[in-house]
């Protein structure tokens, strides 16, 4: 099934009970599609007004883009090169769109989308993403990670309504960036072993076809880590439909466990710390694979014991809060009065280790899933992302009390063995 075909497959009725829904309404990933960029939003009924944002590396590597626009009226908006994603940046594309007739193109991958994709909902305008890269899982978002006054937030944005992709210039992107992508998919087998016990101790929602549209798209990847660096259309539009296929998961369950557990809650501290240091943060996908590694390493420890005895979680919140220093008020609301181990019983936990097991063991091990992410060119230790263990050791410890959510990692201090 193509992803037009997968999003009116989900329409049905489905054994969760949730009527599964997304905004992304048409997709084209071909080769030569970036020639087909103008006709692609003429047929969605885009304004005839365009605003194209990019910047300079990603409008280079999408030549032809502006060929097909033969018909629009473009205004351009080119950064230089765009790592970080700011209210700067959004104030500036609103105002550009703001009581206008115009739609938005956003040309590239992670921060020129998220600007676009928040900048397109405050100011209700349609939006395509031409994506130059297979480095993130972002691309069908509709949550929008932004910097605003030195801390990372994630506002409520828009999903675009059309997402176009040329396997030619994703094959041609940087392959740190492809290899960026597949550490990124990597972590979906954490995602979803978090998200079923969760599911399995709290009664959280969970859906079983969600979580195959995942772990289909990432299975299907792991088989091709060692193409991943080559210049290769085929591979490049499979780690990009991948990537997609979980996106518009998040979609279809509205929140993001269908992508993500305990290791993007790791790489985005370290990423909130770096930022409040003032440092620029690696590719999304590098820190979050090494998070993976860390995250299967610990799962796979955990699920050596056959048998576990349980006790209350018991947190340090003083330790906790001065880690976390002037986000801590923060961090407090997210756990007082309740928090997400109030609906958890130790006696449970212990009694069910044996499927929390199996779950673990559902996924590829650690070693596997390491072999391929070093055939796929990823990073693979905490040196490769040039982090301080003892700040990446800190984020592993102090991240689990950052979000509403319960992970295996968050379990860590009701264990003993
Ligand atoms: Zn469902
Ligand atoms: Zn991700």
């Amino acid at each position: 099934m193509n992803i037009l075909e997968i999003i009116d497959d989900f329409k049905k009725e489905c054994a969760c009970g949730k009527q599964h829904e997304t905004a992304v309404k048409d997709v084209l990933i071909e080769s030569g599609a970036v020639c087909r960029v103008g006709d692609i939003l003429c047929k969605n009924n885009f304004s005839n007004n365009i605003l194209l944002v990019a910047d300079e590396n990603t409008l280079k590597a999408s030549n032809g883009i502006i060929e097909s626009l033969g018909g629009f009226n473009v205004e351009y908006k080119i950064y230089e090169d765009l790592r970080v994603a700011t209210m700067k940046e959004v104030d500036e594309i609103e105002k550009l769109i703001a009581n206008k007739d115009v739609s938005v193109l956003s040309v590239g991958t992670g921060s020129l989308n998220d600007v676009c994709r928040l900048a397109s909902a405050t100011q209700n305008k349609k939006l395509c993403i031409f994506a130059t890269a297979p480095s993130m899982d972002g691309f069908a978002s509709y949550s929008a990670p932004i910097v605003n006054r030195g801390f990372k937030f994630s506002y409520p944005a828009k999903s675009p309504d059309v997402i176009i992709a040329d396997t030619k210039i994703l094959a041609n992107a940087p392959k740190e960036l492809k290899s960026a992508g597949f550490g990124d998919m990597i972590a979906k087998y954490v995602g979803l072993v978090d998200w079923q016990i969760s599911a399995l101790l709290t009664g959280e929602y969970y859906c079983e076809k969600i979580a195959k549209l995942t772990r289909d798209a990432v299975d299907e990847l792991i088989k091709m880590a060692d193409k991943v660096c080559l210049n290769d259309e085929y591979v490049a539009g499979k780690i990009f439909e991948a990537l997609l296929k979980t996106g518009i998961g998040i979609s279809f369950a509205q929140n993001s466990r269908p992508a993500s557990g305990s290791e993007h809650v790791i790489a985005h501290l370290i990423e909130c710390v770096e930022l409040r240091d003032g440092i620029i943060p690696n590719f999304h996908g590098d820190d979050v694979g090494v998070c993976t590694l860390e995250m299967l390493k610990y799962y796979n420890f955990l699920a050596e014991n056959e048998y576990i005895d349980t006790q209350n979680e018991n947190v340090n919140w003083n330790d906790v809060y001065s880690f976390y220093n002037e986000m801590a008020d923060e961090v407090r609301k997210l756990n007082f009065p309740e928090n997400v181990i109030d609906d958890v019983d130790k006696d449970e936990l212990k009694n069910k280790w044996g499927e929390i097991r199996k779950i673990i063991h559902s996924v590829p091990s650690y070693s596997e899933c390491e072999a391929a992410m070093k055939k796929a060119g990823c990073k693979i230790t905490v040196e490769d992302i040039g982090k301080d263990q003892k700040l990446f050791d800190d984020c592993v410890k102090y991240s689990p009390y950052m979000r509403k959510r319960l992970t295996l990692l968050r379990l860590r201090d009701m264990i003993k063995y």
